[in-house]
């Protein structure tokens, strides 16, 4: 086996791919003051108030000024949408008597119409959310399209087995869809989180009652009428805005079949509870990360330093696959910390309207908060600030300096918690056997990193790292075809890929006794 990867010209060629995805030149201005045009509730493709009257204010993190009151979904607005999807799913109903393949051009003509819609829809994501536009159109975007249209695909191509049961028998699977699913999605990634719950949902023939999460209810709501636009029979698809009690009552609800669930680990834990306290629905979850990106000293070090700053850095650090623990071998340590706190301090932080801004604002003051209150608990504990650390100047908004830490050890809170922030953790290592076992010992089992040209390295290192991902001398990439999901506290289930249709669908074995003679 070769010994050593010659990756450097790949890994050249993909650190330029990073700048195509982050280019500007090409893309379509945005339109700063999007019309906010839907704010209720979407049930039987027909929009509706709150039963209660209740709604609730959704807020510009780079303005700090409220956009629009939504409509805020209560109990009773939760069943008449579980009661709109169950009409949907009955045997006979419109969706049920559909052709697997006229599904699936469900699927593309939604995805034909995002795309259609993809500066609208860029423009309002990056209002309601604060990302740079330059990353909504260039990455939310085709890649929630291109999701749909891989499950689009995968419409009339998921099918049962023939099995060779012992007797005289003919036996068949069925997959079959689950029926009516509460989807409870988080503010980080809203569209490409609908579309990757919609997608696998849609493809194997279930109904949906989807809940975007508070803080970014807008670009759900859009997506909702281009639903009926492209021709959904009124029911399959209901989207309720809605604080997380509006989850919760979907947790909890006798008559969800399946709940599949993109959050927090506590709030994932109250999911499944609330499985277990009611029907035992089907919960597949994807919660939090603590992940490792481990540098090897026999790496290019320009590129692993763009990386691991990508790795962290990218949306704000709001993903649950950060690389929030970067473990830095001994050799390289200080040369890393040095280039990533310079590399930090040139990110371009701003008006995420602008096309060379890389860094928007956090999604929202209890975040900002929360981060700046981690970054003051690793100064306490001794971890040494090299980049940032604050909250920046002059700046309305809810912003935070791009932050680096070097001298962090193990057992250090940011070392161990989540940040969802822009705050990356250098850590030194020695050995590769030694790094494994700190890479693992966290309780989240996400996403890991490797950098390398050694082959025989990166081996030991994948079949060692407990995670759902590994990615090797690259980080971030997420595509339809590939599963995502974690181990340990992360999860469980799989999105994207083949495996995701496994999350909604059940096998029905059909047995048929089949007489040996001719009579
Ligand atoms: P974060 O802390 O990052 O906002 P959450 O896990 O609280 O993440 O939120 C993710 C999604 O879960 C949102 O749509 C939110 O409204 C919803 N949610 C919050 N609390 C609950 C709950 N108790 N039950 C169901 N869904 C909830």
């Amino acid at each position: 086996m070769l010994r050593t990867l010659r990756t450097t010209a790949l890994l050249r060629a993909q650190c330029k791919n990073y700048a195509a995805t982050a280019s500007y030149a090409s893309i379509p201005q945005p339109q700063t003051s999007p019309d906010v045009l839907y704010t209720g509730l979407f049930v039987n493709n027909e929009w509706h108030k709150s039963k209660s009257g209740k709604t609730f204010g959704t807020i510009n993190p780079t303005t700090e000024q409220t956009i629009a009151e939504v409509q805020s979904a209560g109990k009773e607005d939760v069943d008449f949408a579980v009661k709109a999807a169950r009409q949907a799913f009955k045997l006979g109903s419109p969706w049920r008597r559909m052709d697997a393949s006229d599904r699936g051009r469900l699927l593309y003509r939604l995805a034909d119409l995002m795309e259609r819609d993809q500066v609208y829809l860029a423009s309002l994501e990056t209002l309601d959310n604060g990302k740079p536009y330059s990353m909504s159109y260039n990455v939310d975007l085709p890649t929630a399209i291109k999701n749909l249209r891989y499950f689009a695909g995968w419409a009339d191509k998921t099918h049962g087995k023939t099995i060779p049961m012992d007797g005289d028998f003919f036996t068949y699977t069925r997959h079959e869809p689950v029926g009516v699913c509460g989807q409870i999605i988080p503010w980080n990634f809203p569209i490409l989180m609908m579309a990757w719950k919609l997608g696998p949902a849609l493809a194997t023939g279930n109904t949906i009652v989807l809940k975007p999460a508070e803080q970014t209810s807008l670009t759900a709501l859009y997506i909702a009428q281009l639903v009926k636009e492209a021709g959904f029979p009124e029911g399959v698809v209901n989207v309720l805005p809605g604080m997380g009690e509006t989850g919760a009552f979907l947790a909890n609800h006798q008559d969800v079949d399946k709940v599949a669930f993109t959050g927090s680990t506590d709030v994932g834990k109250l999911i499944q509870l609330a499985s277990g306290n009611t029907n035992l629905k089907r919960v597949t979850l994807e919660l939090g990360g603590k992940s490792p990106n481990i540098i090897l000293a026999d790496t290019d070090l320009d590129y692993a330093v763009e990386s691991a700053h990508f790795g962290l850095f990218f949306n704000m650090g709001q993903c649950c696959c950060a690389g929030s623990r970067t473990f830095v071998e001994d050799k390289i340590y200080d040369e890393f910390v040095e280039r990533s706190a310079e590399r930090a301090k040139k990110r371009s932080v701003g008006n995420p309207f602008e096309l060379t801004t890389e860094q928007g604002p956090q999604v929202n003051q209890e975040q900002m908060d929360k981060i700046l209150g981690l970054i003051k608990t690793g100064q306490d504990q001794g971890a040494k600030i090299v980049a940032g650390g604050k909250r920046p100047q002059g700046l309305p908004g809810y912003f935070v300096e791009p932050t680096v830490f070097a001298d962090v050890q193990d057992n250090m809170t940011i070392a161990r918690e989540e940040i969802f922030g822009p705050v990356q953790q250098l850590i030194r290592f020695k050995k590769l056997d030694e790094v494994i076992e700190r890479a693992n010992n966290s309780d989240y089992g996400l996403a890991a990193g490797i950098f390398t040209k050694d082959l025989d390295k990166a081996n030991y290192l994948v079949n060692g790292l407990r995670a759902g991902t590994v990615w090797v001398n690259t980080y971030n990439a997420l595509a339809a075809q590939a599963p995502f999901g974690g181990y340990k506290m992360s999860g469980h289930g799989r999105e994207n890929g083949e495996y995701a249709l496994s999350n909604y669908t059940e096998v029905k074995s059909v047995i048929i006794k089949v007489p040996q003679k001719n009579s």
